[in-house]
């Protein structure tokens, strides 16, 4: 068995610490050649004794000092590398076949694309890259034979359910629609004015995941399941109204592929990361994951629409991919902003909504070519989102 080399980009993160989690039950399958954090000192040094990586990087100079000191006194051989630039090379470095990109947000885009354009194997955690760069990514996966597998639970369910060798080809494989579900997040069954007045602390606590605080309010909002529409839409080369949407509030079924026969198949299991993380990380083989199995003994499964009403953040999201151009960038920026003032108690969870159409009514269908194009429209999306949101708070 040849072993992989792996980066993890954002390996102090929740996705980081669930992949740190099944490449310690496989000793001898996966070399770890670096790990990246941003401010995490102390999980950082604990992941650089048990995993002993050529390379860690920090992306906040004081914590990289930090863990640099740490790891010499201990002279555990790892080299510690600072700031933002740093995590592309070690995204792309030679000695690398596999890259989890696993990096909150847009902050992973510069990374997770670098490694994309040297064909490394891509293991996709940061919805965000795809939502924002969506055709420019995967023009750069296909130019380099790059490899993508999906990390994200439910397009991990729909590639597990779609034919392997589909390659985009959605109509050649029989394919009518792709039913993405959602659990329908910790307010699901509040009425719009509670939904208004939630605390961050009601938002982060998700029914049926444990997540890091920005992808734990996005599914409280249903942007989530939006970015993750968005992100259907580029992985599998689905046309907009093929992908719908399924609340299903137990989060047993992953999410399903229907076909023109009127087959449906689904992926099922126990909600947990690890399992799209290590049908990722063996892929094509299954490995151990370390997953309880699914008792689906005296289980009932429900399902219902989603509510646009109550979440407006999913229809947002929708318009914004029939938009095209800039506007899924845009989306992206000013749920950052947003998302961020909220968890600061600076805002409260509908400005969240508002200031995304504020954003898109401001700057929808401005230029989007080139990279550059984007992360201009990403800037000035971060900007009109946070004037709008200091003008509501005052
Ligand atoms: P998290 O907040 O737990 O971890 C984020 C990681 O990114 C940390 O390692 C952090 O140090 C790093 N990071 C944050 N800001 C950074 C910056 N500016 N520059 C460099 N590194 C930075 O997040 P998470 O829950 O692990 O989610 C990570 C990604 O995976 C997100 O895109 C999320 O949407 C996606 N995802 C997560 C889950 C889940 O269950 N947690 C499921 C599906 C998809
Ligand atoms: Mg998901």
């Amino acid at each position: 068995m040849t072993s992989r080399v792996l980066t993890l980009l954002g390996a102090t993160g929740t996705i980081g610490v669930n992949t740190l989690d099944v490449v310690a039950r496989h000793p001898g399958r996966f070399e770890v050649f670096a790990l990246t954090g941003a401010t995490q000192v102390e999980r950082m040094v604990e992941q650089c004794r048990v995993h002993r990586p050529r390379y860690a990087v920090m992306t906040e100079p004081g914590a990289a000092a930090a863990v640099r000191a740490q790891v010499a006194a201990e002279r555990l051989g790892v080299e510690v590398l600072e700031g933002a630039a740093a995590l592309a090379d070690v995204a792309s470095a030679s000695e690398v076949d596999t890259v989890m990109a696993a990096i909150v947000g847009a902050a992973g885009l510069p990374a997770t694309l670098a490694a994309a354009q040297v064909g490394k194997r891509i293991l996709l955690a940061n919805k965000e890259t795809l939502v924002v760069s969506g055709q420019l990514f995967m023009d750069a996966v296909a130019a380099s034979g790059a490899e993508l597998l999906p990390i994200d639970s439910e397009h991990n369910a729909i590639f597990q359910a779609l034919p392997r060798d589909c390659c985009g080809d959605l109509a050649g494989a029989g394919v009518n629609a792709l039913w993405l579900t959602a659990s329908g997040g910790p307010f699901r069954t509040l009425s719009a004015e509670a939904i208004a007045a939630a605390t961050p602390d009601q938002a982060v606590a998700h029914p049926n995941w444990v997540m890091g605080k920005k992808i734990s309010v996005d599914s409280a909002s249903l942007m989530n399941k939006g970015l993750e529409v968005i992100e259907a839409r580029w992985l599998f080369n689905a046309r907009p109204e093929q992908i719908r949407v399924l609340v299903h509030p137990q989060s047993i079924v992953h999410s399903m592929v229907e076909y023109i026969d009127g087959s449906v198949i689904a992926q099922m299991g126990t909600p947990d990361m690890r399992t799209p993380i290590a049908y990722a990380l063996g892929f094509p083989e299954r490995i151990d994951a370390g997953v309880p199995m699914l008792e689906l003994m005296g289980r009932q499964l429900t399902f219902e629409a989603p509510d646009t009403r109550r979440f407006p953040c999913l229809q947002l999201a929708f318009d914004a991919l029939a938009a095209g151009g800039n506007a899924a960038a845009v989306l992206n920026a000013a749920n950052e902003v947003a998302v961020a003032r909220f968890l600061d108690g600076a805002a409260p969870f509908g400005a969240i909504a508002a200031s995304i159409a504020h954003a898109l009514d401001t700057l929808a269908g401005g230029p989007a070519a080139t990279l550059d194009d984007l992360l201009e429209s990403d800037r000035a999306a971060r900007r009109i989102a946070d004037a709008f949101l200091g003008a509501v708070h005052a």
